[in-house]
């Protein structure tokens, strides 16, 4: 019996420049478009602070025909905004969504009201019908803020039942994590797709840095292994490479639905690992 085709999809940000847009869609997008994902997505800054930035790069890559996805959360938006922004999407041919909380913005205190994920899904489906395929954030390693692991899974319940198609999870590199999140999920009567978001290394300090705060957990094998290269940037390279990949090939033997990556709107190392998966 064939198995499906697993889905990939890449992820960016909207880059700060315009030399980097102008990368991003004229050489970044081809390229990885060339692996023939089914969609791109596009990040959308805490508070609406990408707003326009993330309608433009959605839009410039959406004209060239590829499927784009923006991700979206009401920040201190009202719903007026929010829904002139989907109207927007849904003019220029979008048909996907990635629908987030978001995080506070630093400096911003407790001034701005977050609206949970669930309720964004819900406005989404209230004044736009079924056109949209919604995306949602899931957290094997559990959510950062979440009360409990239980609480956690309910509330991704919560985001299905409100009407999500499928969910991405938050990078990873323990597959157990992911395996046993997906069975847990399912005793929790979850039966949408939920697919492996991945990090290929691109600057591990960062990736650190990163991780500490969003709850990712880096093996400390790995970070052992880091250290012994530190500076030597071709030896961390490979090595994330060859990290990264096994970690991809024991997803998809093990039956993950598909991958998303967070390109770091890099093409390498992405392209790379998609290769050596022969994907
Ligand atoms: P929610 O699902 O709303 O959950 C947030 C927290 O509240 C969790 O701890 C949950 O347990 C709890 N919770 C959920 N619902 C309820 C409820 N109804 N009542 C009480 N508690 C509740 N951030 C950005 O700023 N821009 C992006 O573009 C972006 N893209 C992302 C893409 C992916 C695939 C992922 C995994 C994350 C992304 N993030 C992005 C990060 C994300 O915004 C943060 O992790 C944020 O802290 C949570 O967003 P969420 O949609 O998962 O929130």
């Amino acid at each position: 019996m064939s198995r499906k085709k697993p889905r990939i999809s890449f992820e960016y940000f909207p880059p700060k420049t315009e030399q980097g847009k102008d990368k991003l869609l004229n050489v970044t997008t081809p390229t990885l478009n060339e692996l023939n994902p089914e969609f791109f997505s596009v990040t959308y800054g805490a508070g609406g602070s990408t707003r326009d930035t993330t309608l433009g790069v959605v839009s410039a890559i959406r004209e060239t025909g590829i499927d784009v996805a923006p991700h979206l959360s009401f920040g201190g938006d009202d719903e007026n905004t929010i829904n002139a922004l989907l109207e927007t999407y849904r003019e220029r041919g979008i048909k996907r969504l990635v629908a987030l909380r978001g995080d506070m913005p630093s400096g911003m205190g407790t001034a701005m009201q977050m609206v949970y994920a669930n309720e964004l899904v819900a406005f989404v489906r209230e004044r736009t019908g079924d056109h949209f395929n919604i995306e949602v954030a899931a957290y094997p390693e559990i959510h950062p803020e979440a009360e409990s692991y239980d609480s956690d899974i309910r509330f991704l319940k919560g985001k299905f039942d409100a009407g999500a198609n499928s969910a991405i999870t938050q990078y990873f590199f323990n597959v157990e994590a992911y395996f046993y999140f997906l069975d847990q999920c399912a005793a929790n009567g979850i039966d949408q797709p939920i697919y492996a978001g991945i990090m290929p290394i691109v600057n591990f300090d960062n990736l650190l840095r990163f991780s500490r705060n969003c709850g990712a957990e880096i093996p400390r094998w790995i970070c052992q292994r880091m250290a012994v290269y530190a500076g030597d940037q071709d030896s961390m390279r490979k090595f994330g490479i060859e990290v990264v990949t096994q970690l991809c090939q024991t997803l998809l033997d093990s039956g993950a639905p598909g991958i998303h990556f967070y390109t770091m709107n890099q093409v390498e190392p992405t392209r790379e690992i998609c290769n050596n998966l022969n994907l």
